[in-house]
């Protein structure tokens, strides 16, 4: 038997609407939550939800969400026997992971070990083949020389891709269209992962010409036991960043999704994962190519939750606390259709930051319509931090239901003071493409491209 490690109280080491997120499934659960705060948060929902809340410092994300020393400080002095890092922040920092777990806290997350190897693009790259994941022809590895990216390259075929071995949020990647601009973009593509992520290790990719983005949200027991929910559509992206996400994907029939998964799952088990994940996966022509984890819950994640009916953060904190899974692959049903649109505090169009105070708040309601959000009205969103002010989360029955449905809760949400993506996320809906499912991550940027001239 697993020793069980009882949980009484989580420090939420994050803020907004996944703060709030976490505190519920905790609150839920019956364990008192600890809400840690910079000083631009004082007035932030989740403090004031929280059953303690903690200051840790001034806003630059630095001194306050990223600062160790301060959370840790805050978990011991507020007794708390758990931390749950949300995602982004200290989520995917192992190190972190391991110091939590050194002061004899329960960390709500992957094993250190796991979390460092998949932080590093190329572990990543060869572990996933290693376990049996179809990956981007490219590279077997880092490149150090131009030379030996221009022999890789003309193996593999123009266009390629740089990317950063330490990469996120697409920065440190370049398109390489042929062998004259290799040696350029190679060196902006280091100089750019140097200044980002302090390490400018890159690798060469296949550029897939007008792939989907499909990922598979998985969980592990930490001792060899692993399911799969499904997989997320997130391919309406701008600049690499997600915009819209569904669950299922148009385009992956239910035999696909049994196959797929279940060598996604048995791949989590071989390597003994423990907690919630998602690999990432591009899909072309039938084909799926693994291009990374993510060792932590997803912004996405809760169209699985419409879909499956599984709280995926209360599954987080039970297999933390060294419990089974709750459920084994047989009992894991998908029904319906979801899509989330991700509402940031920003010019619709140009896509400017548009911090400030809400004046109004009114969010959609009504049977299947979940928002996810920190914002009320009165509160001042602060312009140190990501833009996502709420999620909104529609489910039907089939697409076409959670479209409609869609189309009215986006009518209904009311947020003034700060403009908002909500009109852009009503015109996308509209289009053909986006009604049918016939789009690939190239779709938004030029769609929006047209829409300029
Ligand atoms: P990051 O960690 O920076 O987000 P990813 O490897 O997850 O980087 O890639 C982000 C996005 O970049 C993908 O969702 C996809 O849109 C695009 N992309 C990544 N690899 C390729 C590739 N080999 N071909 C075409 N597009 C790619």
């Amino acid at each position: 038997m697993p020793e069980i490690k009882p949980i009484k109280r989580i420090l939420i080491a994050n803020r907004g609407e996944i703060a709030l997120r976490i505190l519920r499934a905790a609150h839920e659960m019956g364990i008192e939550t600890v809400a840690v705060h910079s000083t631009a948060d004082a007035d932030a929902m989740h403090v004031r939800l929280a059953n303690h809340a903690v200051c840790i410092g001034p806003p630059p994300a630095k001194d306050s969400y990223l600062n160790v020393a301060a959370i840790i400080s805050a978990a011991e002095i507020a007794h708390c026997d758990a931390i749950h890092p949300g995602y982004g922040f200290l989520s995917e920092n192992a190190k972190f992971a391991e110091i939590v777990e050194a002061h004899d806290i329960v960390w709500i997350g992957p094993k250190p070990e796991h979390i460092r190897t998949m932080g590093d693009k190329v572990e990543a790259k060869r572990t996933a083949g290693a376990l049996g994941l179809p990956l981007v022809p490219g590279s077997d590895g880092a490149i150090d020389t131009f030379e030996q990216a221009r022999e890789i390259a003309a193996q593999i075929g123009y266009p390629v891709l740089v990317k950063a071995a330490s990469g996120g949020g697409g920065r440190g990647m370049k398109v390489v269209p042929d062998e004259s601009q290799l040696e350029s973009l190679m060196s902006q593509a280091r100089n750019e992962a140097k200044s980002a992520f302090g390490d400018d290790t890159v690798y060469l990719e296949k550029y897939l010409g007008n792939p989907r983005h499909i990922e598979f949200q998985i969980f592990g027991d930490g001792r060899g036991h692993a399911v799969h929910l499904g997989e997320r559509d997130c391919s309406l992206q701008r600049r690499h960043q997600k915009v819209l996400e569904e669950a299922p994907s148009p385009v992956i029939s239910a035999e696909e999704r049994d196959r797929m998964g279940g060598i996604v799952a048995k791949a989590m088990a071989d390597m003994e994962y423990r907690g919630a994940g998602t690999i990432e996966f591009l899909w072309e022509d039938g084909e799926f190519y693994f291009i990374e984890m993510n060792t932590r819950l997803q912004v996405e994640h809760p169209v699985t939750e419409m879909i499956t009916g599984i709280d995926l953060v209360r599954e987080q904190i039970r297999v933390a606390s060294g419990k089974d899974l709750s459920c084994t692959q047989d009992e894991i049903r998908f029904t319906g259709h979801a899509i989330e649109c991700r509402i940031n505090a920003e010019d619709a169009y140009s896509f400017a930051p548009s911090p400030g105070k809400v004046t109004a708040y009114h969010a959609a309601g009504g049977m299947h319509v979940r928002v996810d959000s920190g914002i009320y009205a009165g509160y001042s969103i602060p312009p140190y931090y990501d833009s996502m002010i709420a999620k909104l989360i529609v489910y039907g029955r089939s697409r076409e239901k959670c479209m409609m449905r869609l189309r009215r809760a986006l009518q209904e949400m009311v947020i003034e003071g700060v403009k908002t993506s909500i009109p852009l996320h009503q015109e996308l809906i509209e289009q053909d493409d986006i009604r049918t499912g016939d789009y690939s991550i190239k779709w938004l940027e030029d769609w929006l491209a047209e829409r300029e001239s």
